[in-house]
């Protein structure tokens, strides 16, 4: 049992209550256990599911060009909740179309976006180097101008979907400036020669992963995606919009642990009562209550800004990410300290819970990249 009174705030629409409500019974319908025997068929199964179930079409603009970051976020946290990798595959499509959503031609979009939300074309987003994570604007592939099209060398490491991708969207150094100021966006279709995305990277929660490799790898002139130098802007235009819902991910990762916990702490005999009956259970059930309540605030009030007033909400998306998935990690951990020692066993739900939380606090921006965009906000107030 998962709290459902968070629906009635005033940050949701009438049309969130039944799409929350209609995940809900889809979940329960058609998603099974998160160790599967075989992982890209899972996955790939997962968003051909989605797609049906028409989920996917959320991922990409409506009819009026929106992306609902509220949307997506109850998608991803009623899909945490129940699954994981139904998250990861749900997020990836959007996470890997998100910069041909915003900057795409028509043709561009005409050519991946209802293949992406019908769960036919996978995506993935290519932007960490082995050699430049956190530190974007250092990368060091190249897309060097030849012939009327591009040539592409260098590696791009930790992409989700790597290896079961359809198309990638990639940043490069085109050389228009220095750091951030020379870099472009590309769409690669997963079988361009000179692409190499077979090296997989095997990880705590198992999800599809890889390191992309390219050698003299040539794209058309018409792959180029968005403005020519400003791939940098694109790329962290693109993480603005998916930031708040890794928040979200975990928000639906710790209400799963809070209610997994308290189901224990309620059966479990500890001297003349149970588990639940102790103050110190009830003080750490109150913190989780208390990590849930403010992440879910922080989540959909960086949605709600987004979508509402239409503002720029990189602060109020650092400040969900940051809360969210910092405190999702210590809500999972509590839970599996009230499990003992079935906590930690392999094929209950918070020790897969405790694995997959923790890549949520690095990527698409580690915590402490937030708190440098949360305090520098913060500062330039003072400062104006
Ligand atoms: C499971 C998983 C999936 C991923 N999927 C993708 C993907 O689909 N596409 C993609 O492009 N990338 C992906 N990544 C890569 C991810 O975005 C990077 O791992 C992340 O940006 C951190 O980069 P790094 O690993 O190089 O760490 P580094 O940049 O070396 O940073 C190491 C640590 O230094 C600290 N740090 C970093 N910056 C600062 C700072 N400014 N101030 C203080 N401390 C700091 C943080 O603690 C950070 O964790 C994924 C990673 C993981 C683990």
């Amino acid at each position: 049992m998962s709290d459902r009174a968070f629906l009635e705030w005033p940050f949701f629409g009438d049309d969130h209550r039944p799409l929350a409500d209609d995940l809900e019974s889809w979940c329960a319908a058609n998603l099974t256990g998160d160790e599967p025997a075989d992982l890209d068929e899972h996955c790939r199964a997962l968003v051909g599911a989605l797609g049906a179930g028409g989920w996917l079409r959320h991922c990409v603009p409506d009819e009026a060009g929106r992306l609902d970051v509220r949307s997506l976020c109850l998608i991803r946290e009623t899909l945490a909740r129940h699954s994981g990798l139904a998250d990861f595959a749900f997020a990836m499509q959007g996470l890997g179309s998100g910069a041909i959503s915003l900057f795409g031609t028509d043709e561009q979009k005409s050519a991946y976006l209802p293949a992406v939300a019908r769960g036919e074309k996978i995506a993935a987003f290519a932007l960490t180097e082995p050699k430049s994570g956190s530190d974007v604007a250092a990368m060091e592939t190249t897309a060097e101008e030849r012939d009327g099209g591009f040539v592409v060398d260098g590696a791009k490491t930790y992409i989700s979907n790597g290896g079961i991708a359809d198309f990638y969207v990639l940043f490069a150094r085109t050389g228009e400036g220095p750091g951030s100021k020379g870099i472009s966006a590309f769409i690669v279709d997963a079988d361009t020669p000179g692409l190499d995305d077979s090296e997989r990277i095997e990880v705590i929660a198992p999800h599809p992963l890889a390191t992309l490799r390219f050698t003299g790898m040539r794209l058309p002139a018409s792959a180029l995606l968005g403005e020519r130098g400003r791939g940098f802007a694109h790329a962290m235009a693109t993480l603005d919009v998916f930031r708040t819902t890794v928040g979200a991910a975990a928000l639906g990762f710790a209400r799963r642990a809070l209610d997994e916990a308290t189901k224990r702490a309620l059966e479990r005999r500890l001297g003349t009562g149970t588990l639940a009956d102790n103050p110190i259970t009830q003080s750490k059930l109150a913190e989780m209550v208390l990590d849930v309540e403010t992440s879910a605030l922080l989540v959909y009030r960086a949605a709600w800004l987004r979508d509402v007033p239409g503002r720029r909400n990189s602060r109020e998306a650092a400040l969900a990410k940051l809360h969210a998935t910092d405190s999702a990690q210590s809500v999972i951990d509590k839970a599996v300290q009230m499990f003992g020692g079935l906590g930690v066993t392999r094929g209950v739900a918070v020790e897969r819970l405790y694995r997959e939380i923790r890549a949520l606090r690095i990527y698409e921006g580690a915590s402490e990249v937030q708190k440098v965009v949360i305090a520098r906000a913060h500062l330039a107030e003072y400062r104006a």
